[in-house]
């Protein structure tokens, strides 16, 4: 629970000011997997989970940092911040501030508290709201109020040169973009989005397998190379695919028989999940959930089938949400091979889809799941 009178009195007391607080939100991807670095589509929905950043200006030259999720305290001299994160939390807002003060920014020295209530690596990204909460704090005290996508820019290269993770711009992105009761329809190559409205009376259920399987970072190399396989192919034959975003159904169909088989369902995968990704926004916009969940599915089937990204807990996860009653739409989500489900269900049955999923999952498994019920939430504010 995130607690901002809490986080205030625990600030003030702990550094002797009053401070400003800030809030940034985890999130979901409802749909458009491994799309990112194909410069594709995503459409992830900011979610109630999120990260405080209450922040006052120091007079001694350093950069003090707590964290209530981590019980420390790390302390720097601002113009002596370490090269990078070194595996600690801390690298995550330290490396915005670093970034930030490359950029321009005369961020000067501050002590921060921070506090989360987005599970932490369970892929709802946690990494990208104490990224952005961080940085609208630490812009608040250089007086400074850039363009939200340039924020989101600065926060993704904090954690991919700082921290050392190859994250695309999705969490930081929809952290500083998302709107309540809204997903948002991302272009990763161009940036250009598009908000689509998810009706109130829908709850984004968040089931965690509990699992992720140790292949999932050395099988993640192997799908983008894989990816970069079946793109040059289709590139010899049309030289303007610079990313596999570029190319078609209709191009696979007449040069896919030139990859090897892996190659050319991975590549499916992605030319179909883009599709279906943009049909997703379109049918939220015409409020046509039946269609909505009817891609939700295919996706999932795409990612088991042709990506070979998912597991026997996310499938037997999935396929327990397609029996319950409420179910509008449910697949996996996020880097695959373990993690979290996304589940769109009838708010009014909810709590019983969520108590149902729980026992079955168990009943198949034997894994007592966490299951999260959140809606979609705004973008990363002051409070
Ligand atoms: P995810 O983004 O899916 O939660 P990541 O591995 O990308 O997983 O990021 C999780 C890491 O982010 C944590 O292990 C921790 O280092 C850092 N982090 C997130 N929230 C906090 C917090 N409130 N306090 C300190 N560190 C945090
Ligand atoms: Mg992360």
């Amino acid at each position: 629970m995130l607690d901002v009178n809490g986080i205030t009195k625990k600030h003030a007391e702990r550094f002797g000011a009053e401070p400003a607080v800030f809030l940034a939100p985890g999130r979901v991807n409802l749909i458009g997997e491994h799309t990112d670095y194909a410069g594709g589509f995503v459409m992830p929905a900011a979610i109630d989970f999120g990260t405080l950043a209450a922040i006052t200006p120091r007079s001694d030259g350093r950069v003090v940092i707590w964290s209530e999720n981590f019980n420390e305290q790390v302390s720097h001299q601002l113009e002596g911040l370490p090269k990078n994160g070194g595996g600690h939390w801390s690298g995550y807002p330290l490396g915005v501030v670093k970034i930030l003060r490359e950029a321009g920014f005369a961020v000067p020295p501050f002590s921060l508290t921070v506090q989360g209530d987005v599970p932490l690596g369970a892929g709802l990204s946690s990494s990208a709201s104490i990224e952005v909460a961080t940085a609208l704090a630490a812009l608040s005290l250089a007086g400074a109020n850039p363009e939200r996508e340039a924020i989101a820019k600065l926060c993704q290269r904090a954690e991919n040169v700082y921290v050392g993770a190859s994250c695309g711009i999705m969490d930081q992105f929809i952290a500083c973009r998302g709107a309540e009761n809204h997903a948002l329809l991302l272009d990763c190559r161009s940036l250009e989005y598009r908000l689509a409205p998810i009706p109130v009376n829908i709850s984004l259920v968040i089931a965690n397998t509990m699992v992720k399987h140790a292949i999932a970072g050395g099988e993640y190399g192997i799908r983008r190379g894989e990816v970069e396989e079946g793109t040059e192919i289709l590139r010899s034959h049309r030289p303007e695919i610079k990313l596999l975003r570029d190319a078609t159904t209709k191009d696979l169909e007449r040069w896919g028989a030139e990859m090897p088989d892996n190659v050319l369902r991975r590549c499916r995968h992605i030319i179909t999940e883009n599709l279906r990704t943009v049909a997703a926004a379109d049918a939220l916009a015409a409020g046509n959930l039946k269609r909505l969940g009817d891609l939700m599915a295919a996706a999932h089937a795409s990612y088991r089938d042709d990506f070979e990204a998912s597991c026997e807990e996310a499938d037997a996860m999935v396929e327990a949400a397609q029996q319950l009653p409420g179910l509008i739409g449910a697949r996996l989500t996020g880097g695959g091979f373990g993690g979290c489900t996304v589940n769109l269900v009838h708010a009014e049955l909810a709590e019983d889809f969520v108590a149902r999923l729980h026992d079955t999952y168990r009943a198949t498994t034997g894994i007592d799941a966490e299951i999260y019920r959140c809606h979609a939430s705004a973008a990363a504010h002051a409070v």
